[in-house]
């Protein structure tokens, strides 16, 4: 599969594209394409799906059950590449995060939070982000653009080769959960992590289960019943506050989505029971949001939904406009949220040596302006016109 658009989607020379990030059926129809009849196309593809995402293999050559002359077809059409790793840094604690790169410009991170009892990535939607949340870090930086469900997917791959976890059906696998809680909002960004995250949860290859995946948002209200019904996966609401007053401020988006429609999308939730809880995930903000009356407030106001209530403390980041609050102040919170009856686990802080804890992710890829973007492609198409 050629094609002059790469993945980026930036137009540039063609390349043979990455088989990561299409989906089995995408898969199959390029094969048909490129001349095999259905039967053996389907063949074909459930193959090398078993070898990519089982195996993590990155060498055609090496795919043994496959005919050699096929083999050298299929690399003189497609390749395994993910994002290129640019930067990887390891906490004191043993997070790791990894700075990964499409295109110039198209930069995003991921994280990799080792626990006792199972490993979480941590995968970033976009590269910026629209929402600028007060507290939030990668809030300041200006949306780029969405990623594709390459760049999405790519994320576990990398990972996954960093750590050596494969095969990804392994008994004893490093990455056990995979959280949509890193830069962007994805529920800005849904089809592509719909495509993404079905390729994660496909169980004939990263076998992640949806039960294993949450998408965290801050409350795009409209998409909230959408993303039950068409990806499935366990649901965490960035909430932060249980008045509107202190919502709008924190979270500028409350003002379009205000907290009474966003608890309505949560009641319908598709799939949410007792035993399937939505998250909520409440910064731990000095002053602010922090004291027993607004623990109060919170848990009136998640009355009657299965849920959990995530603490988390504020994780700082130069210039932030907001104090994290004291630690009896967050056991107190803790307290009243518990005594309602609700699970509260204060998230222990990771990686904040390595700027990898929640809230603190942020790359130097910038907006450029459609100015630049237009001069930018007039350039490269005058390149491309013979001389
Ligand atoms: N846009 C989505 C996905 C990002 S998830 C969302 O808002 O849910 C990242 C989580 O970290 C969110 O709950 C976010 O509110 C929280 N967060 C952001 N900045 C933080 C900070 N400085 N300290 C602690 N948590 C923060």
């Amino acid at each position: 599969m050629t094609s002059s658009t790469d993945k980026a989607g930036s137009p540039g020379p063609a390349v043979p594209a990455s088989i990561v990030g299409l989906s089995f059926a995408e898969l199959t129809l390029s094969l048909e394409t490129a001349g095999l009849d259905a039967k053996t196309a389907r063949m074909r593809a459930r193959q090398l799906w078993n070898w990519i995402y089982v195996h993590g293999q990155r060498d055609f050559a090496a795919m043994t059950n496959l005919a050699k002359e096929f083999r050298a077809r299929i690399a003189e059409q497609m390749t395994l590449a993910r994002p290129d790793v640019v930067t990887e840094q390891i906490s004191e604690d043993g997070t790791r995060k990894w700075l990964l790169r499409t295109a110039p410009g198209i930069e995003f991170e991921t994280v990799f939070i080792p626990e006792e009892d199972r490993g979480t990535l941590c995968v970033s939607s976009q590269v910026g982000c629209t929402l600028n949340c007060r507290f939030c870090h990668t809030g300041t930086q200006k949306l780029v653009r969405n990623l594709t469900p390459y760049e999405i997917a790519g994320q576990v791959m990398v990972a996954r080769d960093a750590l050596s976890d494969w095969p990804s059906t392994a008994e004893n696998r490093r990455i056990t959960n995979v959280v949509m809680m890193g830069m962007g909002e994805p529920l800005y960004n849904f089809d592509n992590v719909k495509a993404a995250l079905a390729i994660v949860a496909d169980g004939d290859g990263l076998a992640l289960s949806k039960r294993r995946i949450t998408l965290s948002t801050a409350g795009v209200v409209p998409m909230i019943e959408r993303a039950g019904a068409e990806i499935g996966s366990s649901l965490a609401i960035s909430l932060h506050a249980a008045r509107d007053e202190v919502r709008d401020v924190l979270v500028p988006l409350n003002k379009k989505y205000p907290i009474a429609e966003l608890m309505a999308a949560c009641r319908t939730y598709p799939g949410v029971s007792n035993a399937r809880r939505i998250t909520f995930e409440y910064v731990m903000l000095k002053g602010l949001n922090d004291s027993p009356a607004d623990a109060r407030a919170l848990v009136k106001l998640v009355a009657g939904i299965p849920a959990k209530i995530n603490l988390i403390p504020f994780n700082p980041w130069p210039g932030a406009p907001y104090e994290c609050s004291s630690w009896s102040t967050i056991e107190k919170f803790a307290e009243v949220v518990n005594r309602a009856g609700y699970a509260s686990p204060v998230r222990t802080p990771r990686g904040r040596d390595i700027m990898a804890a929640c809230g603190q992710l942020k790359s130097a890829s910038v907006k450029e302006r459609a100015s630049e973007r237009m001069a930018a492609l007039r350039s490269a198409e005058l390149a491309r016109m013979p001389h």
